[in-house]
């Protein structure tokens, strides 16, 4: 295997690693190379690249750890075609843990690699907005001025027979995606949006309905508030059914998921700490997520502040409070609420980061199969990623776009009434891709059509 061969030698300015936060041998050592994750691996399945592949990867981060690679565009490029869907981790029989080796291989990169202008300003534009909701509702509120227009393009954009821009690529490529490609895979994305549900607000306390089990701090995330506000909604009205009193504290930031699956470390440590504190002063015995990605990486705090003496046993404590909300609808155990029957055929789609990096797959479906008259089917290829992957179909919106029109094609094909999953950047990608193919799909939250059941009402179209 040729470690760079796809860069050019005058390409090679810097050593691949320095010794701060490299990826780690031992780890990497853990790789038998039997090739078992190559299958699910969703940018191995687009181009067929030992090099986009998890053992590929692992492969370059080894070159790069003794020397045989250095931190050249090529090197950077397979690295950025990474999902971190961990698709690979699931695969893996020798447990081989790449989720710490690619986030200390992102976290070299964004400190050595000298990105293009234009790159660099994309990047850095989404990393002041995103993490960042009030900036978020300035950035949305012309879309909410323009819902007709927004409807007029993605009508214009909606192709019936298919995939949406021709045949998906051959390979990876050999420089980043251009800004025109990333303005329009934002524009796609761009979900209808109201000003009510842009200024929605879960109260910041709720009690619970009966007798008291625990007291549960809600995530509000920052893309769930402001795009998705009733999916806190269903979940606060969910578990203060079941029981719970829920703190929703009002000066909760951003839990920082988006810049820890970046590699922007120090960004991501920051927000961890100001999360960590929030939630302590509200006394909560639980903290309950409602969007796979900011799950993944709280209860990954533990790990991420190891090396603060000052930190380290408050993120670990704090990472074993936090549970997915299907996964504390169970530990709750026996319903208390009332189940009215949806008679409802539900497509469970399991996002990356609640499959893959958090184990949680039985019991979002248990939730859903405890509603009466709901049939839970399956879809094709459900370990694969649907290509969103926090800013993936941001910064790589080729491989993104290729990924969501597999994607929808599956859903299409499962013939469900509704889709459901967990994670807020999920429903965008399979909305948009669902929108490519000139289709129209329902997708929920499953603790959404939860909420409708115990209310009595249908799920909306
Ligand atoms: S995280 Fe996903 S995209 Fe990256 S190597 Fe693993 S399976 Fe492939
Ligand atoms: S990551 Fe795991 S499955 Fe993939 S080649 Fe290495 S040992 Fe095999």
């Amino acid at each position: 295997m040729a470690a760079t061969d796809d860069s050019a030698p005058d390409d090679r300015t810097q050593t691949a690693f320095d010794a701060h936060h490299a990826p780690d041998r031992r780890l990497i050592d853990t790789c038998v190379h039997c090739g078992f994750c190559l299958p699910s691996c969703p940018t191995y399945a687009l181009w067929g690249e030992e090099m986009d592949s998890p053992r590929g990867r692992i492969y370059l981060m080894d070159a790069g750890l003794d020397g045989r690679a250095s931190m050249t565009a090529g090197f950077v490029r397979h690295f950025d075609a990474c999902l971190g869907c961990m698709a690979c981790v699931t695969a893996c029989p020798s447990g081989v843990q790449y989720s710490p080796l690619i986030e200390a291989t992102r976290g070299q990169i964004e400190r050595r690699f000298n990105r293009s202008l234009a790159d660099r300003l994309f990047r850095a534009a989404i990393f002041a907005l995103f993490p960042y909701p009030a900036r978020m509702r300035v950035a949305l509120a012309p879309l909410a001025l323009l819902q007709p227009v927004a409807r007029l393009f993605r009508a214009a954009r909606a192709r019936p027979e298919g995939l949406s821009h021709g045949r998906p690529r051959a390979s990876v490529g050999s420089t980043s995606p251009g800004l025109f490609a990333r303005v329009r895979a934002m524009l796609e994305l761009a979900p209808a949006i109201g000003w009510r549900s842009l200024f929605a607000r879960v109260p910041a306390h709720t009690s619970a309905i009966g007798e008291r089990r625990m007291t549960v701090g809600l995530l509000t995330g920052c893309v769930q508030r402001v795009i998705f506000p009733r999916v806190n909604a269903a979940t606060v009205n969910v578990l203060a059914a079941e029981g719970c009193d829920v703190v929703a504290p009002e000066d909760q930031g951003c839990c920082g998921a988006l810049a820890l699956h970046a590699g922007r470390l120090d960004a991501a440590r920051a927000f961890a700490r100001r999360t960590i504190e929030t939630f302590e002063r509200a006394r909560v015995d639980r903290v309950a997520v409602n969007a796979a990605g900011c799950g993944s990486s709280m209860k990954e705090y533990g790990a991420l502040l190891a090396d603060d003496p000052a930190w380290a046993d408050r993120a670990r404590e704090f990472s074993a409070r936090v549970r997915d909300v299907s996964e504390l609808v169970a530990e709750l155990g026996p319903p208390r609420a009332e189940r009215h029957p949806l008679a409802l055929t539900v497509a469970y789609h399991d996002a990356c980061h609640l499959a893959h990096a958090q184990g949680v797959r039985q019991q979002p479906r248990d939730l859903l199969r405890s509603i009466p008259g709901v049939r839970v089917v399956p879809l094709a290829e459900p370990e694969m990623c649907c290509g969103s992957a926090g800013i993936y179909n941001l910064v790589e919106p080729e491989a993104a776009r290729d990924l969501g029109d597999r994607k929808a094609a599956h859903v299409e094909a499962a013939q469900a009434d509704v889709l459901a999953t967990a994670n807020p950047g999920c429903t965008l990608q399979i909305a948009a891709a669902a929108r490519r193919r000139g289709a129209t799909v329902v997708i929920r939250h499953p603790i959404e059509i939860l909420d409708a059941s115990i209310g009595g009402r249908d799920v909306g179209a």
